[in-house]
């Protein structure tokens, strides 16, 4: 939806021209925790974009650093013990980290909004699912209960919930997994935001109803041209919606690319292990591949190459130099110092 000059939040401009300016930018973000043991470095150096219509997919084991850039993107990490030592995050050229809280607010939901993965804990038991939809429209457009829940049936219908003009009188736990997933993404779309977060949105459903949520998350986004970032380990479930893929591990981005140069082939060993590991059909009765060995302690990250205890194309200096992010082509990059011999298929 069109945003009017009404709509534009104290402290963010509109950004001028479209085109100017990406619709977020994620610039060098870093994002530390002071902890009674030491500091967590959980985001190093973090970039990325994503703009209108378009779908970045961020792909990583749990501690890679997915989630808490997200967090950072929310505003809704605790500080302390977080700290953003670092970076930008800039929404259509506004640097959403100077922004007053009292801004901050208000682009949260509004212009920026999550879909968490836990739609159980996350929905209030104690408040039928119509109650919950229509408080986006009474707290942040003043409406009426009668409009707010006119509202909450209207959205329950865009997300597919069947009978939604009886059930919107229900509660959470009268709903199935997927259903409470659709109503958090209702509640997630009500004000029209510009960028959707889903974080690892399927994990808790089963592989059909999984397929179901994410097709009906790109209709949703065809409709609305939101920027849709999608955080998720399985590389399984993006293939078919989203146009790129940052992959990060131990906090920073290890390779992206548009998604089918990295189904094509992978210029990252980390990327390759998470496209091996994906089950298939046509390979039933093999053993399934795992990355050997665990994710980096955060607090003592190995030197060099933080994923050099587990590649299998490790060489000596990937223990004492850390790789930068190597252009592989204009649209995409790799932060091995062998990506070349990776993309080859050439095992060291
Ligand atoms: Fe593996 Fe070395 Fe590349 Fe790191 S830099 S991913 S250890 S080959």
């Amino acid at each position: 939806m069109k945003k009017t000059s009404a709509d534009v939040l104290p402290g963010l401009s509109e950004g001028g021209a479209p085109g100017d300016h990406p619709l977020l930018a994620v610039d060098n973000l870093h994002v530390e925790f002071q902890t009674r043991a030491g500091v967590v470095r959980a985001v190093n150096g973090v970039s990325y974009t994503v703009g209108p219509g378009e779908t970045l997919a961020v792909l990583g084991e749990s501690g890679s650093g997915k989630s808490v850039t997200a967090q950072a993107i929310m505003g809704i990490l605790d500080m302390p013990p977080a700290v953003i030592p670092k970076g930008e995050i800039r929404f259509k050229g506004t640097n959403l980290l100077k922004l007053s809280e009292e801004a901050r607010t208000q682009v949260r939901g509004q212009r920026i909004a999550m879909i968490f993965q836990d739609a159980l804990s996350a929905l209030n038991p104690v408040f039928t699912v119509g109650w919950q939809i229509s408080e986006m429209f009474r707290v942040h457009r003043g409406m009426s209960k009668a409009d707010g829940l006119k509202k909450a049936i209207e959205l329950m219908d865009r997300v597919r919930i069947p009978a939604a003009r009886q059930r919107v009188h229900d509660y959470p736990h009268q709903f199935s997994g997927g259903m409470r997933q659709r109503i958090m993404i209702a509640m997630s779309i009500a004000l029209d935001p510009e960028v959707l977060i889903a974080d690892e949105p399927t994990t808790a459903l089963d592989v059909t109803v999984q397929a179901q949520i994410m097709e009906l998350l790109a209709e949703l986004q065809r409709e609305s041209r939101m920027g849709l970032i999608l955080i998720t380990h399985d590389l399984g479930v993006v293939a078919d919606v989203a146009d790129k893929i940052a992959v990060m591990y131990a906090g920073r981005i290890v390779e992206n690319a548009p998604v089918h140069d990295i189904y094509k082939g992978p210029a990252h060993p980390y990327t390759k292990g998470l496209l091996e590991s994906i089950p298939r059909v046509d390979l039933k009765g093999h053993e399934l591949y795992a990355i050997k060995g665990l994710p980096p302690n955060l607090l003592d990250l190995p030197t060099g190459c933080a994923f050099h205890p587990r590649c299998p194309y490790r060489q000596d200096n990937c223990v004492t130099d850390a790789p930068p992010l190597h252009e592989v082509s204009g649209t995409r990059n790799s932060a091995c110092h062998y990506w070349r011999e990776v993309l080859d298929g050439e095992h060291q």
